[in-house]
């Protein structure tokens, strides 16, 4: 095993709505090494986001980290004040979002973004900072003499690289990126995916890729996360998850994907609704929707369980 940058330990996050609690994340587990990149998958609403922001402390109220703890590089960071987390936001780990428009200044050039957060976090001359910023864009494939220019002369994919410069440019240990291809048309997702796929490995970056798109992750990740209803339900490298998913949902998933490889595959949906976090389903919160519900399911948890090396699964089926 190489060496661990995050542990992820019984992490709980609700949200107190005046409808009432929203478990978005109940109960999660899990780690990553140096370097690797963790694609976090599962349909909308199972608490990827909420996870992927509490990681940066992030969370808008009236979400509250309840429980849990979050050691990044031996700190845990749900003891660290605001003033600290500002350290490690940006620094030591980064995000990159959907939309890079919120996160750019319409006002400010795009190499002014760039030479502007390394210069505040770091004691370098502006002529440094410029240097590096120049690198940088080039690294994501952007022409120098688009330094000048402003986010809104840019294309959506161009801005989305631009938003991946400015993730890596402090050297962080892990870059969290939700959804940064979802609103790209399907050429621009796959360049943006091949530049990341390159850069993590240029950069030595560790990545939590979070995508309600299982075909997306597949391509980017060593290791696979599959969220169900704010739990992690299955957790693998991505080979043996992809050959040999253990968990009910997890069939169903890779069953309602279509596989340019096989042509005479027959598509499946998943019965039933996403569950309502407001009132998660007793037990195994997939019960409901699960093929191979048998009593028990309705009634306990199931932990979540390592059944091969580093193969872990939350099902009663696997003991
Ligand atoms: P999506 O891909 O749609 O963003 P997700 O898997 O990232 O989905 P989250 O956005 O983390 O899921 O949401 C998890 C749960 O928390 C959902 O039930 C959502 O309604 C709820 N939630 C998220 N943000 C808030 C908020 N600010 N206030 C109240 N509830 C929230
Ligand atoms: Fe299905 Fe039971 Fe496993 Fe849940 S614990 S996934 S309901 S078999």
């Amino acid at each position: 095993m190489g060496e661990s940058i995050l542990e992820v330990k019984g992490l709980k996050v609700y949200y107190y709505t005046r409808e009432g609690v929203v478990r978005a994340v109940d109960n999660v587990d899990f780690f990553m090494e140096k370097g690797e990149t963790v694609g976090l998958v599962g349909e909308s609403g199972s608490g990827k986001s909420t996870l992927g922001f509490s990681i940066l402390k992030l969370i808008p109220p009236p979400g509250k980290i309840v429980d849990g703890k979050i050691i990044f590089d031996g700190i845990d960071l749900t003891e660290l004040d605001e003033k600290e987390m500002r350290e490690i936001r940006g620094k030591r780990i980064s995000m990159v979002f959907q939309d890079p428009m919120t996160s750019l200044n319409p006002l400010m050039k795009i190499g002014d973004h760039l030479v502007e957060t390394i210069m505040t976090h770091e004691e370098v001359t502006r002529e440094e900072a410029e240097e590096r910023a120049l690198a940088l864009l080039r690294d994501v494939g952007i022409m120098p003499d688009r330094f000048h220019d402003y986010p809104h002369q840019f294309s959506g994919g161009m801005r989305q690289r631009v938003m991946i410069a400015l993730a890596l440019a402090l050297n962080p240990d892990i870059v969290i990126a939700d959804e940064p291809t979802s609103a790209l048309d399907v050429i621009v997702q796959f360049q943006i995916l091949d530049l990341m796929e390159r850069l993590k490995k240029q950069y030595n970056v560790g990545m939590i890729f979070i995508s309600h798109d299982i075909s997306v992750v597949a391509e980017i990740s060593d290791k696979i996360a599959l969220m169900y209803a704010g739990q992690i339900v299955e957790y693998a490298n991505a080979i043996p998850f992809f050959e040999e998913h253990l968990h009910p949902y997890a069939e169903l998933l890779l069953q309602s994907v279509p596989n340019i490889e096989l042509s005479d595959q027959k598509l499946k949906y998943i019965p039933g609704l996403p569950p309502d976090l407001l009132h998660p389903p007793s037990g195994c919160r997939f019960h409901p929707r699960c093929p191979y519900a048998e009593s028990i399911c309705k009634e306990k948890d199931p932990p979540l369980l390592e059944i091969n090396t580093g193969h872990f699964v939350k099902c009663f089926r696997y003991k």
